[in-house]
């Protein structure tokens, strides 16, 4: 159970940035890692509470039994702790990178949380280094085809469970790299790509094959016994404010997708920022990514307009432990931009009233109303926007023949995976725009159901 006395006498310590300027330089992994006695002294701090909410669905979707692999980790007990780990957890290596730890917000010592994310990131990476990370090849094929439409984290995480199951797994990706938004979405520096292609060799090896740069087309249906559409939710919502097309405005995920290839090319990106006025609206995660990557190109300045007031510093009574904290985050976009030009780059209870030539024109707000005499113009070369996403493609869906929910997503009215027939839909194309983690545990749903599906055809 850890140290019983271990979060009485050990602070909690998180993996450190790396220094704000030197990591500005680059797109380099955001973080240090920390040497093996600092990782089992943290996993000594979990107090295995007996009321593990941690791994509750307050705490993590996966259910990941933390208690018992930060036990294992004090004890130095590491390929058993990792062992652990991914009977339930699919890919560590991401989650131990991204995942916002629900499990932290949700632990009995609160603000002095166990460091569960980064301890899970020490157990995988140290079992790839060990060589404990093998292909798991199934003993059994089953004979059953199935297509997995979409490479992000809910595809495949679903590919890797059918597989592992005996199915013949193909995922159909259209991107000419795999991994969804873990490869185009989600910068280099929270999340280096060499990571994602990593996992999807091992798949390969395990036997999962992928078909990229292909759209997938219905004439799957006839071809495969099964077929699951992971295709994501990134349709962006669009502002609607005056514009007359002279200045430079783009969607977030198209910007970072550009950055990402240029990172991975070693070139300039096709929508740079480097030495501009910058203006992302937008305060949420994907603001913030935009905040840290124009940085790292160069820009001349940024700023970040957000619609809704700023949240309280601490939590609010209608907000009670183990919920998710809505409260102030200051995000390492936002930490590089206060390095970088002295303050918070976020201005809070604003947003964009025109679009001009080098320039744009805020206003104020309340509630979601304009405040008349409050517009203010601002230099702005790019604007980027990253004002959340508003469901699935509906490209997709006609062709395959799906009515959408209200939220414009493929979530089946009985609130199941299965569509119709041997279609099934998973991960936020299901439930819409969500985290790494939901993704993965929707895949894993999503899979469950679709074996029992198979079974049921014999
Ligand atoms: C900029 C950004 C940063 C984020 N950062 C984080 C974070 O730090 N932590 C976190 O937990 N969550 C984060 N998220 C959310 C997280 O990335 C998503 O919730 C998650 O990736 C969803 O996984 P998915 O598999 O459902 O879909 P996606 O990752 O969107 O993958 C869908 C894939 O399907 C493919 N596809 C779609 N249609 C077709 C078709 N017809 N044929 C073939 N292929 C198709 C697409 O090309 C894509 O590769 C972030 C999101 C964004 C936009």
């Amino acid at each position: 159970m850890g140290k019983p006395t271990g979060f009485l006498e050990i602070e909690r310590i998180e993996n450190p940035y790396r220094d704000a300027e030197a990591r500005l330089h680059d797109f380099e992994d955001l973080h240090a890692a920390q040497p093996v006695e600092a990782r089992r002294a943290q996993a000594a701090r979990c107090m295995n509470c007996g009321v593990p909410f941690c791994q509750s669905d307050f705490g993590c979707p996966l259910h990941n039994l933390i208690p018992e692999w930060n036990d294992l980790l004090y004890r130095g007990r590491e390929c058993e702790a990792l062992e652990r780990l991914m009977m339930t957890a699919p890919f560590p290596e991401f989650t131990g990178r991204v995942c916002p730890a629900l499990c932290e917000k949700a632990c009995n010592l609160e603000d002095d949380a166990t460091t569960n994310r980064d301890n899970e990131l020490y157990l995988i990476e140290t079992g790839f280094e060990k060589g404990w990370v093998q292909p798991r090849i199934p003993p059994v094929r089953t004979g059953r085809r199935v297509a997995v439409v979409g490479s992000g984290p809910s595809g495949l995480a679903a590919a890797d469970l059918l597989n592992r199951l005996g199915h013949e797994v193909t995922v159909i990706e259209r991107a000419d790299r795999p991994g969804g938004l873990l490869m185009y979405g989600i910068p280099n520096m929270k999340l280096p790509k060499a990571v994602v292609e990593r996992r999807v060799r091992l798949m390969e090896a395990e036997g999962v094959r992928f078909m990229l740069d292909t759209e997938a087309d219905p004439a799957i249906l006839k071809k495969y016994d099964a077929v699951l559409l992971c295709g994501g939710a990134k349709k962006p919502r669009a502002l609607n404010v005056e514009d007359d097309g002279s200045n430079d405005v783009r969607f977030a995920v198209d910007y970072l997708t550009a950055a990402t290839r240029a990172v991975l090319s070693g070139g300039e990106s096709s929508i740079s920022a480097k030495d501009r006025a910058v203006v992302v609206v937008g305060g949420g995660d994907t603001g913030n990514d935009c905040v840290g990557t124009a940085l790292r190109q160069g820009c001349k300045s940024v700023v970040q307009l957000e619609m809704m007031p700023a949240p309280p510093v601490n939590r609010l009574t209608n907000n009670p432990w183990p919920e998710w904290p809505r409260t102030l985050r200051t995000d390492y976009g936002q930490l590089e931009a206060i390095h970088r030009q002295g303050g918070d780059p976020r201005v809070y209870e604003t947003t964009v009233k025109r679009i001009l030539p080098g320039q744009i024109e805020t206003v104020k707000l309340k509630g979601f109303s304009p405040i008349p005499g409050t517009e203010q113009v601002i230099p702005c070369d790019l604007m980027l926007i990253a004002a959340g996403f508003v469901g699935c493609e509906t490209a997709t869906a006609e062709r395959f023949g799906v009515a959408l929910s209200q939220r414009g997503t493929m979530m089946p009215a009985d609130g199941t995976h299965r569509l119709r027939d041997n279609l099934f839909s998973a991960g936020d194309m299901r439930t819409g725009q969500s985290l790494v983690v939901r993704a993965l545990a929707d895949g894993r749903a999503a899979a469950r159901e679709v074996n029992q599906y198979l079974e049921g055809q014999v």
